[in-house]
């Protein structure tokens, strides 16, 4: 039988994971030693939630045309983001989609309707090159998310610099957020050149957002105090069954799954299965609920059930859009990142994990 942590849910198939005497994972220690204390203490809250509020207040004090860029998917975190900035906090926001090529068109809806609701500046965009990049990594590396991930973190960033924006706020945190080990899901700046080293893709970057080293910048930006930015999570409760209920009464958005902003979130959840011991994003997010003392462990088991890893019905349509035949598909699936991340991108991993208290 696969020996399994008595806290969370993860096996010890999980890549990464090591036990301690009590059978209790290392993902479930380094979440305790970030946030147990925290999730705990009303007081720790409130220290919390009055930080938050300095920061807005210094951003107000900028009199800029906005106080904070919202990047929102139409997801439910960051629509609640957006909804806290505006609503709740007061602040004068400019709202930002960034459309890697494969956004849903409910979460589209979702976006038109908080944005038309709230009455907030709101700007769209899509990387031309998106569904290339994403072809290129899947084939080169067994995953296609890296683009989106980097080119959604540029394009807040360029964006945050074209209108003068000093504070950008995101609606995702590790707290909140179940992500696999950095080293399956890289998207560092120096990850991304060498994998793109040989193609024509990387020519055509050149005069667009990847063309900038911005996940470079952006900490300098932080350290010298020019610009900020923020994982809401991290200072305030977050209830994703009551912000879900709240958002769908409220604005009547809708959401479907846990990644419902983009089309073939299920194919990435169907290869990290396949591939990292059946373990995916559910069996994850569960993990996560429990160590935030929202689900009990029995529960999440019993969710859970046997659960078999069968090809997602959005398969077809994603070997049509990315031009794959099933078995370039098979083979890709049997790829890894790990040839492209020795050296920099590996050293930038663990510096980047400590900062944003990911684990
Ligand atoms: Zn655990």
């Amino acid at each position: 039988m696969v020996k399994q942590c008595t806290r969370c849910i993860l096996p010890e198939t999980f890549p990464g994971i090591k036990f301690d005497e009590k059978a209790i994972c290392n993902y479930c220690n380094k979440f305790e030693e970030l946030w147990g204390e925290w999730i705990r203490s009303e007081k720790l809250k409130a220290k919390s939630r009055k930080e938050l509020l300095k920061i807005f207040d210094w951003a107000k004090a900028k009199k800029r045309k906005y106080d904070a860029l919202v990047p929102i998917s139409g997801g439910k975190d960051s629509s609640y983001a957006l909804h806290l900035c505006k609503e709740v906090y007061g602040l004068n926001v400019l709202a930002f989609t960034n459309n890697n090529g494969f956004h849903t068109d409910y979460a589209k809806e979702n976006v038109n309707k908080i944005v038309k609701k709230l009455g907030v500046d709101h700007v769209y965009y899509a990387e031309p090159l998106m569904v290339d990049l994403a072809r290129h990594f899947f084939i080169s590396t067994g995953h296609f998310c890296a683009p989106c991930e980097l080119g959604t973190f540029n394009a807040n960033y360029m964006i945050a610099e074209k209108y003068d924006i000093l504070l950008i706020i995101y609606g995702s945190s590790s707290k909140t957020d179940a992500g696999f080990p950095k080293e399956l899901n890289p998207w560092n700046p120096w990850y991304f050149k060498k994998v793109l080293k040989k193609s024509e893709l990387s020519r055509q970057l050149g005069s667009t957002f990847f063309g900038q080293n911005y996940l470079l910048r952006s900490p300098i930006d932080r350290l010298t105090g020019k610009r900020k930015f923020i994982l809401v999570p991290n200072y305030l409760e977050w209830n994703e069954e009551i912000i879900m209920k709240f958002l769908k009464s409220e604005y009547g958005l809708l959401f479907h799954g846990e990644h419902s902003d983009c089309m073939f979130s299920e194919v990435a959840a169907y290869l990290q299965k396949k591939r990292n011991s059946s373990v995916d994003a559910t069996a994850m997010k569960y993990s996560l609920l429990i160590r935030n003392g929202l689900m009990d462990r029995e529960t999440a088991i019993r969710l859970l059930g046997i659960s078999n890893n069968k090809p997602p019905e959005v398969l077809g349509r994603f070997l049509e859009k990315l031009e794959l035949t099933l078995q370039e598909f098979e083979e890709a699936s049997r790829l890894s990142p790990a040839p492209y991340l020795r050296g920099i991108p590996y050293v930038f991993n663990r510096v980047r994990r400590i900062i944003r208290k990911q684990y």
